[in-house]
């Protein structure tokens, strides 16, 4: 009876105590209907907001969620990857860690029972959701100079051994992607960790040019892949990689339909930090891709319902913008919204966790050549291409990026798509370290929505 609540409340963004009313709102049934894992015993994990705030993510008494029970299951679900990765241990899975490719890689490792991949730089954003510097100055006494991207968090991680259990297997992808990210890597490497180190080749201007070696070669890498899978779990069945690309395009097109949906309704259905979330869910499902997948089918019927309703979490006159290059800040995405502006695209360097990935033809082909359509190992222009046809076609009225501090490509790019964006009011900013976000910034974000509007 209470749970309908969920149904009948108004989409809105609330806070932390907002959340801690409405949870006890919340059927006990419905608290023990989802688990992780397939474990109603422990795998329980729809808690309020707050509980991981006691846990040290102190950000989230700043943040704004959306207010439905959709998006609460998955709030729940992302904050408890850390004791599930450690629980995933404890049942006897093999934990592998996926560093480096974004997208590609965990395809192939759940196709082997009992396998889970996880990608350790994902934790680039727990020094801002803890708001502690902590594992950024470990990286440094690590030997990361201090201006380095905030993924160097990885290593801090790796070397404190207490955000994710040891990996069975570590694949590392290096070559033509994120120079910054492979020097990372290679000091988890130095730290003792065994890898298995994998090349990512170029990607052209022109999709119809690719030297058919590309795939070939990266077929290779992914036989290696494979092999060293099947020396670990001494299984060798390759009709599991069929229904776990048929998982991945299933989450891919549940994705891009949320976001379709959410970027061309009239009112936003769906905050953009939620959105974000569901974005980078893509790369390896939070570590349990079934639960997952449920959870964001949820997500795709509230998103519909309120669709449908014309009903949603921003004012109808919000301005449309598109964002380039993730912000490490969660917080960022809720001022964009305070400030009067809409997410109606983005290119936060995973478009190769994006893409549809084919069906009929050999598995590592297909994955080839999902991921010849990388964000960063091809041309710019590749890259901001869905964001200037935006721009022709009036969707989107202006744009931000967000540079990461010591981040080479963001040094590299910005200017460059600036000037391929004259076309359109772009914003650039720097992501400051955890807890650095100024009045400053608050004003030239509330002066770019001015200027827009
Ligand atoms: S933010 Fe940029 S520099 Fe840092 S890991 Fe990602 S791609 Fe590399």
């Amino acid at each position: 009876m209470k749970s309908t609540w969920f149904e009948v409340a108004r989409p809105q963004k609330i806070d932390l105590n907002d959340w801690s009313q409405h949870f006890r709102l919340v059927r006990d049934e419905q608290i023990k209907e989802f688990n992780y894992y397939h474990n109603p015993e422990w795998g329980i994990y729809l808690s309020p907001p707050a509980t991981f705030m006691v846990y040290g993510a102190r950000e989230l008494k700043r943040l704004k969620f959306d207010n439905s029970l959709a998006s609460l299951r998955m709030w729940g679900f992302v904050f408890n990857e850390s004791e599930r990765l450690f629980r995933a241990k404890q049942m006897g899975k093999r934990v592998i860690a996926t560093m480096g490719d974004l997208g590609t890689v965990p395809v192939i490792i759940m196709a082997f029972p009992n396998c889970i991949p996880f990608y350790p730089e994902c934790i680039w954003w727990t020094p801002f959701f803890k708001e502690s510097t902590v594992l950024l100055d470990t990286a440094t006494e690590l030997g990361i100079p201090e201006a380095a991207c905030f993924s160097k968090a990885t290593l801090a991680a790796f070397h404190k051994k207490a955000y994710f259990p040891k990996p069975d297997l570590i694949f590392a992808s290096t070559g033509a992607s994120c120079d910054d990210y492979s020097c990372i890597m290679q000091l988890v490497n130095d730290l003792g960790y065994e890898m298995l180190w994998l090349e990512i080749p170029f990607r052209r201007h022109n999709d119809e040019q690719y030297p058919d070696r590309f795939e070939e070669y990266l077929i290779s890498e992914y036989e290696r892949v494979w092999n060293k899978m099947v020396e670990l779990t001494v299984i060798n069945d390759k009709t599991g990689l069929i229904p776990s690309i048929k998982k991945a395009n299933r989450l891919r097109s549940l994705a891009e339909r949320i976001k379709q949906l959410t970027y061309e309704a009239p009112i936003t259905p769906l905050p953009a930090l939620e959105l974000m979330t569901i974005e980078f869910g893509n790369l390896y499902g939070y570590a349990d891709l079934d639960e997952w997948l449920d959870i964001v089918e949820m997500i795709n019927e509230t998103v519909a319902k309120r669709v449908e309703k014309g009903i949603g979490v921003l004012k109808q006159n919000a301005i449309p913008i598109a964002w380039i290059t993730p912000s490490a800040d969660p917080l960022l995405l809720n001022l964009v919204e305070d400030c009067g502006l809409r997410i109606v695209g983005t290119e936060y360097v995973i478009n190769q966790a994006l893409v549809p990935i084919e069906e009929n033809v050999e598995p590592f082909r297909a994955l080839a050549r999902s991921f010849m359509k990388a964000s960063l190992i091809g041309s710019t222009q590749e890259r901001i291409k869905r964001i200037i046809e935006g721009v022709k076609n009036e969707r989107i009225k202006g744009v931000l990026v967000t540079n990461m501090l010591g981040c080479s490509h963001c040094a590299m790019e910005t200017r460059l798509i600036e000037k391929m964006l004259s076309k359109v009011p772009v914003l650039s900013i720097d992501v400051p370290v955890p807890f650095g976000i100024t009045e400053q910034l608050r004003t030239r974000i509330a002066a770019f929505a001015e200027t827009l509007r």
